[in-house]
């Protein structure tokens, strides 16, 4: 399916006479995209005066931000042409993204010409993509066939359904999941950093996701899918300068999106109310631990939790909470404004419905601040995440924690399979 040689040229030819200003007209104006390598720009222009000046301006799509590049080895002359390379091995961005450019020109007379906007999506190319929509809900996949594509794609329409129907969260804007073919594809189209453990990343801030999915792990796929998708929707309809959502509640609802809690998630639940071993909810605001007994433990309490809350509470009061998070209010300020009790209060009634009577200790081996959000180098501001913690994590402090968690959710043999 891989095609190695394969590169895609993508060329957009526009008309020479629609472009001229003054006295300079563009001839050719073309980009060719080659993920995961460089993004190469080129520029023909004619003109009566001598073009002396040649300013490459790009950006992606939904930073404020663009980038300005003069051509500093152009020829002056009556015709001229100009290239820059964008080399992506130095600034990794995921495909999905879109690119937006423009070419800025100036000649010896002082005419100046400036391109029309350019947008193209930034796509993995080695690949022949097959494709599914429903409103914002994306997905693309190249292997397995229309069946599976369809599976796929059902599960991310039916997840999206739940959240809305449930707690009456929808995706704002567009998400799109890629969906490679395998383990090692999708490594292929991953920065170095990123390689070693992860079964999937997901930039929430871009709507993207990349997870890797061959047929014979279709099942865990198909969670996989509904709980990033949760992660996404959550982020779309909570973001905010100012803070984030209990690590309890963003997994707790990403969880529940994938469907009824598994059965070993039940027995570490179970083995530790027995144990008298629960985590408190206090410390699963935080960081999830490292340690893969305790994270899986993490998981379990934190879908118990968000049932609980959505059988006690209701529909209505579960979304005017992830509401008020949306204000970046303080999480016990939060829960005490919309459910009229802190963390604590909280946690009391849901042993309660538990059927228990204990006392939460703190979790031993927590590392609180582990999975802080350090930008990639070329994805400054991006919030990717792991694919099974879904705090945010920078790329670069993927690794031992997210080992303990993939490891501890069996994603990473679910995934090599
Ligand atoms: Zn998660």
């Amino acid at each position: 399916m891989r095609r190695a040689l394969l590169i895609a040229i993508l060329l957009l030819l526009l008309a020479p006479a629609a472009l001229a200003q003054g006295d300079i007209t563009v001839t050719q104006n073309t980009y060719q995209a080659d993920f995961p390598l460089k993004i190469v720009f080129r520029l023909a222009a004619s003109s009566s005066s001598p073009i002396n000046q040649v300013t490459l301006r790009y950006r992606i799509v939904g930073d404020v931000a663009s980038n300005k590049v003069p051509i500093a080895d152009l020829s002056p002359g009556p015709a001229i042409t100009a290239e820059w390379t964008w080399d992506m091995r130095k600034a990794y961005y995921p495909p999905g993204i879109e690119v937006e450019y423009w070419w800025e020109t100036q000649n010896e007379a002082g005419s100046e010409l400036k391109t029309e906007h350019v947008t193209f999506v930034y796509e993995d190319s080695r690949y022949t993509w097959s494709h599914l929509s429903q409103d914002n809900l994306h997905l693309y996949w190249y292997r397995g066939g229309q069946e599976l594509g369809q599976e796929l794609f059902d599960q991310m329409v039916s997840a999206a359904a739940k959240l809305q129907q449930d707690v009456g969260l929808t995706a704002l804007k567009p998400i799109k999941i890629y969906v490679y073919g395998s383990y090692e594809d999708l490594h292929g189209a991953l920065e170095e950093q990123a390689k070693e453990w992860t079964g999937g990343v997901s930039f929430s801030k871009r709507g993207l996701i990349l997870i890797g999915i061959s047929p014979s792990n279709k099942d865990w796929g198909k969670r996989a899918i509904a709980h990033e998708l949760s992660h996404s929707i959550v982020h779309q309809a909570t973001d905010n300068p100012l803070g984030g959502l209990p690590t309890w509640l963003d997994e707790g609802l990403a969880m529940y999106a994938e469907g009824p809690m598994e059965p070993e998630y039940k027995a570490v639940l179970d083995e530790a109310i027995r144990n008298n071993q629960l985590i408190s909810l206090r410390a699963l605001s935080a960081s999830f631990p490292t340690d893969p007994g305790q994270a899986h433990l993490s998981y379990a309490e934190s879908i118990s939790v968000f049932s609980f809350m959505l059988e006690r509470y209701g529909k209505d009061k579960v979304s005017q909470l992830l509401l008020v998070f949306k204000r970046g209010v303080h999480y016990d300020d939060a829960l005490q404004e919309v459910l009229g009790v802190n963390t604590e209060g909280l946690e009391a009634q849901w042993h309660q419905w538990l059927g228990v009577s204990v006392s939460a200790t703190p979790v031993s081996g927590q590392t609180p601040g582990v999975p802080v959000h350090t930008p990639g180098p070329g994805d400054s501001g991006s919030s990717a995440r792991c694919l099974c913690c879904g705090a945010p994590v920078g790329l670069v402090a993927l690794g031992a924690l997210a080992l303990a968690l993939l490891l501890a959710r069996g994603l990473l043999v679910a995934s090599a399979a």
